[in-house]
Parts: structure tokens; C-alpha cells; sequence
């Protein structure tokens, strides 16, 4: 399991910042800020240096803010009360929260404007497709936790379910060839259909769940991140038809357009 770092709590001390817009103290924001993020095991052992008992999420919630983050702190302000520093938005900070932040804080927490979103897509009933189902189940069988930070032993409990097979090949009705890899089983590549590289748009959804993974022929692989437009768009479209269903059912909601767009 993958920890967090500190650059991945800036959104989260915003949105904590954003609750408490007349300010807050540091401690306030360590311990709001596992509202906005799922923790993981190893965020939550304690941790050496300063304070030996503290979780490791708290110091470096600590750290990124003491060490004045560039990122984050073009956002921020610091004033001192009661001898303490108190943290708080600064203008451009409350409009970037309020322009980015907050249409994906309302999809985490469920309401009127999700089920329009499931309209869109013409889903009204999102049920867990199977496929999601034997996924999460193998990944419990083998105590992996369903939302695995690009581990690699996820990763090859997929490829086994999909029995080593480009899964673009099989919705197509092909078979696509591979060479044997270094565990004596085809290589195949575990592909994220919403790149990870989307993850701010989706935040605080997790996008290296199994629901968002797929199993992939190197050479398919290869196709959808560097061939031309028809190329993307050809095997795209048929992950997308074929997964979408199990995405909305995980909470992730995205238009096929706008998910090409997200290749380039
Ligand atoms: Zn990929
Ligand atoms: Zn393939």
C-alpha cells in the first residue's frame, strides 16, 4: 500500500481551511483533514522524529505546513491568536476551492446533483456489475484492500482474473498475442481507464481502485496512450462501454469525450 506524501494533503488542508473560514490552528486541520482523505494502515502508524506517538499523517500535515509549501501556501495566510498560528484562505484560496473543489466534494457526499450526473449517463440504477464484484472478492481473498495504491500484487491478481487476456481482445471477439513474462505467465500490462493522471478531478475518489483497472496486451496498451486520435478512440470506446457501469457504481462519473480528452 501506497503512503500518502505531503503534496497529497494540500487539497485536503484546503477543503479543512475552507470549513473553518475564519481560520483554524494547526491541530484543527490534523484532525479534519482525514474527512477529506482515506487514510491508509501506514498513514496511521506512528511515526519517529519529533513526537514518537503521533501518526504519520499528522506529522506530515505538520510538515507540509511548517515547511510553508509553496503550493499550498498560495493560498493561505498565517496571523498569530493566543500565541498560536492560525491558518486561514486567502481570497484566491477561497475561489480556487470554490471553482475546483466543491462540485467534487458534493459527488463524494451524495446529493440531487449525483443522481443528475447518473441521468447523464443514462444510469438510474447503478448496481455493481459482476466482474467489480469477483474483483473485489479475489482482492479479499488475498487480503488486498479494494482501493490498492498501485500495488503490484493487485495488479497481478487482476491479470490472473482476466486470465492473462488483453480484455480490449475479448470485448472485441480477438485474441491478442504476448510473450511470456518473467513469472512464466503472458505479459500483460494493468491499465487505469481514468488516468491517474485525472486524479484531481475526482478527488476525494481514489482512481487506483480495481473497478478503474483493466488488463491490456502491451501492444494495445501501447495504442491507447501513443496512437493516433482513431486509434484512442477506437479502443477507448470499448473499455468505456464495457466499464462504465462499474465506474458510476464506484462513485466515478465521466463522459466518454471528456474521458478522451484526458489521453492527450
Ligand atoms: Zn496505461
Ligand atoms: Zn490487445
Amino acid at each position: 500500500m501506497a503512503q500518502h506524501r505531503e503534496n497529497d494533503y494540500i487539497i485536503p488542508v484546503l477543503l479543512v481551511l475552507y470549513d473553518y473560514r475564519d481560520g483554524c490552528y494547526m491541530d484543527i486541520i490534523k484532525d479534519k483533514v482525514s474527512d477529506y482523505i482515506g487514510l491508509s494502515e501506514e498513514d496511521l502508524v506512528p511515526y519517529q522524529s519529533r513526537n514518537p506517538s503521533e501518526p504519520r499523517y499528522r506529522q506530515i500535515v505538520g510538515n507540509l505546513i511548517s515547511h510553508t509549501n509553496p503550493e499550498l501556501f498560495q493560498y493561505i495566510e498565517m496571523s498569530i491568536e493566543d500565541k498560536k498560528t492560525k491558518y486561514i484562505l486567502n481570497k484566491s484560496g477561497i475561489s480556487f476551492v470554490e471553482n475546483n473543489l466543491l462540485s467534487i466534494k458534493g459527488k463524494e457526499l451524495g446529493s440531487a446533483k449525483n443522481d443528475a450526473i447518473l441521468n447523464d449517463f443514462g444510469v438510474t440504477n447503478p448496481e455493481k456489475n459482476s466482474n467489480d464484484q469477483k474483483i473485489i472478492k479475489i482482492a479479499e481473498t488475498k487480503g488486498i484492500d479494494k482501493r490498492p495504491p498501485s500495488d503490484m500484487n493487485v495488479h497481478s491478481v487482476i491479470a490472473d482474473m482476466y486470465g492473462h487476456k488483453c480484455q480490449y481482445a475479448t470485448f472485441i471477439g480477438e485474441e491478442h498475442q504476448t510473450f511470456i513474462g518473467s513469472d512464466g505467465k503472458p505479459y500483460m500490462v494493468i491499465h487505469h481507464i481514468i488516468p491517474m493522471s485525472a486524479r484531481k478531478d475526482f478527488f476525494p475518489k481514489n482512481l487506483d481502485v480495481a473497478t478503474n483497472l483493466v488488463c491490456l496486451c502491451p501492444n494495445c496498451h501501447e495504442r491507447i496512450h501513443h496512437g493516433n486520435n482513431d486509434e484512442k478512440r477506437e479502443i477507448l470506446k470499448v473499455l468505456y462501454d464495457n466499464y462504465i457501469r462499474q465506474l458510476n457504481s464506484d462513485g466515478l462519473y465521466i463522459g466518454f469525450e471528456t474521458l478522451l480528452k484526458k489521453y492527450y
